[in-house]
């Protein structure tokens, strides 16, 4: 049997069921994460945890639990579903309430799921890297909150999909901003650069990662705006997230990055990475970097 979390009780997954009139069903109205599981263990859990709280707290819904009731539940979640390798899904909304643009101020108990999932670490395109295909950004301007309104971003990643591509690099105007459910970073004469942290990006718990890496080692990292143009000319290019972790891009817009293959800077992250992994959940049964 499939087990989920709603609102605090690991219940049967079937029988998670929420009202038609739940805000975050009608509205969006919401918040969420991704969070990795590598060997049964949940990676990077606090970070993901406190990016929660702070979502939730920017759109002014309190969550109903400690943080640390939180991560009891989802360890069990993990444990009774026996997940190897996969992810946690988790939302909360503001709740159910009769529909009404402005929210009730008090009296309304936000919703809480989440369920588990397998999925395998995309080990071939982590060899070869992705396609990718750019595109102007039109969200709003708070992409810092992990929000559940997402259509700029789905539709930024079915017009990827549409070209066969993994991912659409998003700008605004001459500024390269982040992937659709991705941060890009660029790397130009051995410098990793990748667009600061502000609220026209998500700022990704693997960016976080990548960025101490490179200061743990003697790679040099900037976060600062760059343009269309610095992306286009380029030495290595790739993107990170949760599931797709250090990913090389190897092509934009049909164009090459460089000759077409993941380069030595993205190839040493990706291995860095895989060492944070195995520190943090137990030794990997499928390498990228060997
Ligand atoms: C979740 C997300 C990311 C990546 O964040 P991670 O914490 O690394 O998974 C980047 N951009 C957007 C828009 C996202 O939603």
């Amino acid at each position: 049997m499939e087990f989920a979390i709603l609102n605090g009780s690991i219940i049967n997954r079937s029988e998670a069921k929420v009202d038609i009139e739940d805000r975050g069903y009608q509205f969006g109205d919401g918040v969420y994460e991704v969070i990795r599981v590598y060997n049964g263990k949940l990676f990077t859990e606090n970070e993901h945890l406190a990016r929660f709280g702070k979502s939730s707290e920017s759109i002014d819904i309190s969550l109903p639990y400690s943080v640390t009731e939180l991560a009891n539940l989802l360890e069990e979640l993990v444990l009774k579903n026996d997940l190897q390798m996969g992810i946690v899904y988790m939302q909360m909304t503001r709740g159910a309430a009769p529909r009404n643009h402005a929210y009730p101020a008090k009296g309304i108990t936000p919703t809480l799921v989440a369920y588990t999932k397998e999925f395998p670490r995309p080990v071939d395109s982590l060899q070869t890297g992705v396609k990718t295909i750019l595109l102007d950004d039109i969200r709003w301007l708070r992409c810092d909150i992990k929000s559940l309104n997402l259509l700029g971003n789905l539709l930024a990643k079915q017009k990827a999909a549409e070209q066969a591509c993994y991912e659409a690099i998003q700008h605004r105007s001459e500024t390269v901003t982040e992937g659709s459910s991705s941060n890009i970073f660029i790397v130009k004469n051995g410098v990793v650069i990748t667009h600061p942290s502000d609220p026209f990006i998500l700022k990704g718990i693997t960016k976080d990662v990548i960025i101490q890496q490179c200061l743990a080692s003697t790679i040099q990292v900037e976060e600062r705006p760059f343009s269309i143009e610095e992306l286009q000319q380029a030495d290595e290019v790739f993107l990170s997230s949760t599931t797709s972790e250090v990913m090389p891009i190897v092509e934009i817009d049909r164009n090459r990055v460089k000759n077409g293959t993941p380069g030595p800077i993205t190839r040493k992250l990706q291995a860095l990475f895989e060492k944070e992994i195995e520190k943090q959940c137990g030794a990997l049964p499928d390498k990228v970097i060997v």
